[in-house]
């Protein structure tokens, strides 16, 4: 049996839907899991069931983080947010927390892990991190525009076997202050966080850049989702 992946959605206010880039489908079924979508439950039963039936978590990208998951007010740059998404994201990182399930979390995703861990999040980098580069590219959803330095000994370090790689960016929110437990695993240029791990987990991963969009022009990337489904085996 091939290990199964719940993914969480994106949620559209407007339509009240859930939605999904095909991407992270392609990327888990290629790594050798079982994709399966992951809609916005209210019922604390229904949210444990879905903890108990998948062997590995994928938080997918979106919408702002609403800062009241980290305890602030919003800042006037704060983007869209997804509320009812955030409150099931958060109990559904919790209880995979505390079950040790593997995570990977991309782009929002390492900041809702961030944040249901007790971190912090940069609402808005550019008014908040001074000298920033462009994390938000204008660019092929593929294109690796920015550096990140990669910390030697990290789990990401031993996946991706270097100690600096180009990433894609599409992001202006980051982890701000790392949950404790967490460990910073890459920085881009300007000393935003790119990645974290956790350090009391047998593979929980976020990453800021968005490897699901990369590895079809660059097979390094896939080694990312070959060694989460493995981790959820
Ligand atoms: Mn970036």
């Amino acid at each position: 049996m091939r290990p199964v992946i719940g993914i969480t959605c994106a949620h559209d206010n407007e339509l009240d839907r859930a939605y999904l880039n095909q991407f992270y489908v392609r990327a888990v079924e290629k790594a050798g899991g079982i994709p399966v979508l992951l809609p916005i439950v209210g019922d604390g039963v229904c949210l444990n069931q879905m903890v108990h039936m998948v062997d590995g978590l994928l938080f997918s990208g979106g919408a702002d983080l609403d800062p009241l998951c980290f305890g602030q007010e919003p800042m006037n740059r704060l983007g869209e947010i997804t509320p009812e998404r955030d409150f099931f994201e958060l109990e559904l990182a919790r209880q995979a927390l505390g079950a040790d399930l593997a995570i990977l979390a991309i782009c929002r995703g390492i900041q809702l892990i961030n944040a249901a861990a007790g971190g912090t999040v940069y609402q808005d980098i550019n008014s908040q991190v001074a000298h920033s580069i462009k994390h938000f590219q204008k660019a092929p959803r593929w294109y690796p525009t920015h550096r990140i330095s990669i910390k030697p000994g990290s789990q990401l370090a031993s996946i991706l076997q270097s100690k600096e790689v180009r990433v894609n960016s599409f992001h202006h929110q980051a982890v701000a202050d790392v949950a404790s437990g967490f460990k910073v695993t890459a920085v881009a240029p300007d000393g935003v966080i790119e990645a974290i791990e956790s350090e009391n987990h047998k593979f929980v991963m976020g990453l800021q850049c968005h490897p699901e969009c990369m590895w079809e022009k660059d097979e390094t990337f896939l080694r990312v989702f070959k060694y989460f489904v493995e981790a959820g085996r």
